[in-house]
């Protein structure tokens, strides 16, 4: 037998967002309108709502100071960063494409920290040209983004991302600890931080991001903990005070069947005391936790259409117009070791009346182009509205929308 209904789908669809005569509902609009008003299908909408409370229930349940960043690369589309420029006190990018998008919405360059290993020059002389806070990954970037101050009469603003020797427990993708083309090993960043004064860039702190997708608060509070006291650590041989540490985030959210969601409270509690902790050395010195799933993925669905109802050897499948060249997380191909599906439902009929088991599949000549495996579902008809749920995140920019040659799915904030 194949994963039938769980608990995620039916939580998900039925209260994550309201359903209304069986038909979900994003931002107050049925979902059937609301493809009307987009005019065709695939699409991915996200709700203003529900994004703007996740911000504001962090802002409850976390220590008061903790200032919040949007890791721009979970969301980038422009109406999404926008709304976000107003939420949350400051943006992470990684390319200099985002840094645009974040100085389009207004985000102040003082407040945008650029991360990432390989940054090209002409990325550093315009995140230098913009006075945006480079994250450095590397003693060559150190020096490149010297070359690039000097050039341009600008001093840098800079600090350092460390590379920790320890590393983030039960991350879905872990990003510290061990070899990484991340940040600086911590042995070496004493050395660093003596050239980084004698080359007179303008340090403003560390940066520490040990992994993404977590789901346990005591491994997230570790983590935070451990980030805080190396950084103290390090700062020791930093040229300036330390004006600003970045602990990450790695909040992450329920996917799959049998996860549960995290416990912010949990969280909340342990980041208190890691800023006690601070506070005691390092009264003056902000607090910054970046994340991007944790904002938007559940704010967004993906929505395709039923094209073709299929019997193959016994087993049922919905044929789509959208799949994995759109939604590459939820084909499975995106980090995923073994292959879970996404919380999906019928949109149009999210109870319905009979069920049926089905595997939903998009147009593609491959295999992997699989939403859903075997998965029980309201009976659904050609031109019915198959939703994907947790897909406001590492959605469309994620995915190789080129493979296949198919246009490219729309957007909506609603
Ligand atoms: C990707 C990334 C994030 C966001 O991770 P989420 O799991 O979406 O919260 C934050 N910081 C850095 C440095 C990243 O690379």
């Amino acid at each position: 037998m194949g994963p039938t209904t769980d608990d995620l789908p039916r939580h998900a669809a039925q209260k994550q967002f309201p359903v209304q005569d069986d038909c979900l509902q994003l931002g107050g609009v049925l979902l059937t309108r609301l493809a009307e008003r987009v005019g065709r299908t695939p699409f991915y909408a996200y709700e203003r709502d529900h994004i703007r409370s996740r911000v504001e229930l962090l802002r409850r349940v976390l220590p008061e100071g903790v200032l919040l960043h949007y890791a721009m690369k979970a969301n980038p589309m422009p109406a999404v960063v926008q709304l976000m420029a107003g939420l949350v006190d400051g943006f992470d990018i990684a390319s200099a494409g985002e840094m645009k998008t974040a100085l389009d919405a207004g985000m102040r360059p003082s407040c945008i920290g650029f991360a990432g290993p390989g940054k090209s020059n002409a990325e550093l002389r315009a995140a230098v040209a913009a006075g945006v806070l480079l994250h450095l990954e590397s003693e060559e970037e150190m020096q490149r983004v010297a070359a690039v101050g000097e050039l341009l009469g600008i001093t840098p603003r800079v600090a350092v991302r460390v590379n920790p020797d320890f590393e983030l427990k039960h991350a879905g993708m872990k990003m510290a600890g061990g070899a990484r083309q991340f940040g600086v090993d911590a042995a070496r960043v004493p050395a660093m931080l003596r050239r980084l004064g004698r080359l007179g860039l303008d340090f403003h702190g560390f940066h520490l991001f040990c992994g993404a997708q977590n789901l346990s608060a005591a491994a997230i509070c570790e983590a935070q903990r451990l980030s805080v006291a190396l950084a103290l650590e390090l700062a020791e041989f930093a040229p300036s005070p330390l004006r600003a540490l970045n602990i990450g985030g790695g909040l992450g959210v329920p996917y799959f069947p049998g996860e549960r969601a995290l416990d912010l409270a949990a969280v909340a509690d342990g980041l208190d005391a890691t800023m006690r902790a601070l506070r005691r050395e390092r009264p003056d010195t902000r607090l910054i936790l970046e994340m991007g799933r944790y904002l938007v993925a559940e704010a967004g669905i993906y929505v395709c259409r039923v094209i073709e109802r299929k019997h193959s050897h016994g087993q049922l499948f919905l044929i789509t117009d959208g799949g994995m060249h759109q939604h590459l997380a939820a084909s499975g191909n995106f980090g995923q070791v073994i292959r879970k599906n996404y919380p999906v439902a019928i949109g149009n009929r999210v109870h319905g009346g009979a069920r049926e088991t089905v595997s939903v599949v998009g147009p593609l000549c491959t295999p992997l182009d699989l939403l859903a495996d075997r998965v029980e579902l309201a009976r659904a008809d050609v031109g019915d509205l198959v939703v994907v749920f947790q897909s406001g995140a590492y959605g469309l920019t994620a995915s190789p929308t080129a493979f296949l040659g198919h246009p490219a799915p729309l957007e909506v904030l609603v």
